[in-house]
């Protein structure tokens, strides 16, 4: 394992696919320990995505202070208190329960980006399209909640074609809510992209990727 050069790699892919648009590069670490992710720091890797609160607290201990750390994995309501004091944003808000938590710990403005499962998958997490702009409306009651934008991830497929077109149907519902211009719902990112369709998603306009396997084996 480099983990340099699965930096220098990725980076240089990201450039060449991605336009005009900045994308953020989350570096998933869930998989592995402090000091994998430690490597990615001085690689120049910022940002942090962790699926369980006990991983991401144990990286907040053991990196740099200006590390961010993106909470991506679905949020059990009793741990919102264990974390919120140490995310730079939330990927899963998915439920009211959940952003009223959220709202009721957080002393300052949490950007969160809301989870759709696009592709209507059985076993996926997230919102229903038709349920995101109802449930986005109704977030302007917690004044801690902002939500910047929205997050997916693909179905399970090697059919790139589809995998493009749930990417596509979230940039137009991002599009859809930004139009609505709610002061709590600026809702102009996109988070989209794993290691196996971030180049996909991309190209349809994601501005943070959430890489893991690619970066860390
Ligand atoms: C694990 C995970 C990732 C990263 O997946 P890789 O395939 O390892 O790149 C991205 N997003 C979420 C929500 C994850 O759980």
């Amino acid at each position: 394992m480099s983990i340099a050069k699965n930096v220098f790699e990725v980076r240089q892919t990201i450039d060449q696919h991605r336009g005009e648009q900045p994308v953020t590069l989350i570096a998933v670490t869930k998989s592995v320990g402090p000091d994998v992710a430690n490597a990615l720091y001085a690689e120049g890797i910022r940002d942090f995505g962790e699926n369980r609160p006990e991983g991401l607290l144990e990286k907040v201990k053991e990196l740099p202070s200006d590390a961010k750390f993106h909470f991506i994995g679905s949020l059990q309501t009793r741990k919102v208190r264990q974390i919120i004091d140490h995310v730079a944003a939330i990927h899963s808000l998915d439920r009211s329960s959940l952003a009223e938590e959220i709202d009721k710990r957080a002393d300052r403005i949490i950007d969160c980006f809301v989870q759709v499962n696009v592709s209507g998958e059985a076993s996926k997490h997230g919102l229903e399209k038709e349920e995101v702009v109802p449930f986005i409306e109704n977030c302007k009651q917690y004044p801690h909640i902002r939500i910047i934008g929205l997050m997916t991830m693909a179905p399970l497929t090697e059919d790139e074609a589809v995998i493009r077109e749930t990417f596509r149907n979230l940039s137009r519902l991002r599009d859809d809510v930004s139009r609505l211009a709610y002061p709590h719902a600026p809702c102009m990112e996109l988070s989209m992209g794993m290691s196996n369709d971030y180049t996909l998603a991309i190209e349809e306009g994601a501005s943070f990727v959430r890489i893991g396997t690619v970066l860390v084996q």
